[in-house]
């Protein structure tokens, strides 16, 4: 007998995953190691340990354990808003005539808005067990210093968040909910750190930079005693502690015996893609099942897909350590007219070395036609999506427009990874027709991506 799919699959509490999945274990090609900018050698665990925490530094350089335990307390955490849920989008479905079933995983039910919690409750959970006073960190949108000053009050850790200067006067509200938790917050560039006073003295009307912002929280980390630097994105391990996305995706799916042709998601830094693919990349890796994957990236800053793959800087300042990434140059800076996120001019090495194997396609789309399908799916789904998974959104609806001229009834599984309420500026924007599409022009890019620093052996 047919079973009927319902609206919402979830887990039952018993059911939200124990350990976090490392792809790189399954990864033939493991991605490039983080590089000392002034040695050019890898970093070590005495290289990282004095910036990020000890246990989490570990993650990051492992490439062969498959499974991690997520630790007791970090269970906890989560059952207070997972498992999440898998939602059939019957009411999309409709709209759009499609044969295409379509699925999404929703990351927006907590506070933050947002999957970056899970990575935040993770990380702030190694700093405490190592006896810190406090962690520092950057943010954009503002979505992950909400999920970090969450995650902070929760084990009474202080937390010190640069603002990325365009955001704190755009979203005064996502920094209201910041201070709640108890962080501080400092829109960035600054004049409290060295790096902050030499950007504003070169580009004194700068709206600022996610790259710029992590180099301040780095410099603040490394001159404050019991300091630590964590980062939101980008790093192996906070796709480690994002693979709780996939796996309870894939668990949801494998509950109703539905087998994904299509998984796509948004793609800034690559934490959310890369922990919802992770299962499904692995059985890739492993030869045991096909899936194709799409990556979505903004076209006002498409790394993957005009970026070039080599050794970078994370930071603008250039003074955090080089990965190999597709990047549009550590100096690039989306438009400021550019109002979707997904701001970040590199990509995470696992994704990237995974992308440069043909291991999965990227689509770069426009923010006009990204808010178009924020809308759409808004007006039928109910939830009012952060304009970041709309990207994502923007490429299931094409995907299920495909379906209907082709007539397959492809199972199509997106993330939408949170909610934009905080991002109405945004919308009005949209709303009000005052939304244009700037797209970096091929000189641009590559005015940026000839001033990539000199790694011996790369070309
Ligand atoms: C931060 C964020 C993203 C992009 O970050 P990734 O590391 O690429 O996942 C996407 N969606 C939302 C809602 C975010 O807050």
């Amino acid at each position: 007998m047919k079973q009927e799919i319902p609206y919402k699959i979830y887990l039952d509490e018993n059911e939200i995953p124990t350990q976090w999945y490392n792809v790189r274990a399954d990864m033939k090609t493991k991605p490039a190691p983080l590089l000392n900018p002034g040695t050019g050698q890898p970093l070590t665990l005495e290289d990282l340990n004095p910036i990020f925490c000890e246990e989490l530094n570990k993650q990051e350089l492992d490439n062969d354990t498959p499974f991690f335990d997520i630790p007791e307390e970090i269970q906890k955490f989560y059952k207070m808003y997972r498992p999440a849920p898998l939602v059939r989008a019957y009411f999309l479905e409709k709209a759009l005539g499609t044969p295409a079933k379509i699925y999404y995983k929703f990351e927006g039910n907590n506070t933050s808005g947002s999957h970056k919690l899970n990575s935040a409750i993770a990380q702030a959970y190694y700093a405490k067990k190592e006896g810190l006073k406090g962690v520092t960190t950057e943010t954009g949108a503002g979505q992950w210093g909400t999920a970090l000053s969450m995650a902070c009050s929760y084990f009474d850790l202080d937390c010190k968040v640069f603002m990325v200067k365009c955001s704190y006067e755009q979203k005064p509200f996502r920094r209201e909910v910041m201070r709640t938790y108890g962080a501080n917050v400092t829109p960035s560039p600054s004049l409290t750190t060295n790096v902050g006073r030499k950007i504003l003295s070169e580009h004194p009307d700068t709206t600022g930079s996610l790259g710029c912002a992590i180099s301040e929280a780095v410099e603040v980390a490394v001159t404050n005693p019991g300091y630590r630097y964590v980062l939101g994105s980008v790093l192996n391990q906070v796709l480690l502690h994002q693979s709780i996305i996939g796996l309870e995706t894939k668990a949801a799916l494998d509950k109703y015996g539905i087998k994904a042709d299509v998984v796509i998601g948004c793609a800034g830094g690559g934490s959310n893609l890369g922990g919802l693919i992770a299962p499904f990349m692995g059985e890739k890796l492993r030869g045991e099942a096909d899936y194709q994957i799409i990556a979505v990236e903004p076209a006002s800053c498409p790394s993957f897909t005009r970026g070039k793959y080599a050794y970078d800087f994370c930071d603008t300042g250039m003074i955090c350590p080089l990965a190999k990434m597709y990047t549009l140059g550590s100096q690039f800076i989306p438009s400021a007219n550019h109002a979707g996120g997904l701001r970040f001019h590199g990509m995470s090495p696992v994704l990237s070395q995974l992308y440069a194997d043909g291991m999965f396609e990227a689509r770069a789309v426009e923010q006009t036609a990204v808010f178009e399908a924020a809308t759409q799916f808004a007006r039928v789904e109910g939830i009012l999506p952060a304009p970041e998974s709309s990207h994502a959104i923007r490429v299931a609806i094409d995907e299920a427009l495909k379906c209907k001229e082709t007539g397959e009834e492809k199972t199509i599984v997106f993330g939408l990874t949170g909610t934009g309420y905080f991002d109405l500026v945004a919308y009005e924007k949209f709303n009000s027709g005052e939304m244009n599409d700037v797209i970096p022009s091929d000189e641009t890019i590559k005015s940026y991506l000839d001033k990539l620093p000199k790694v011996p052996g790369q070309e």
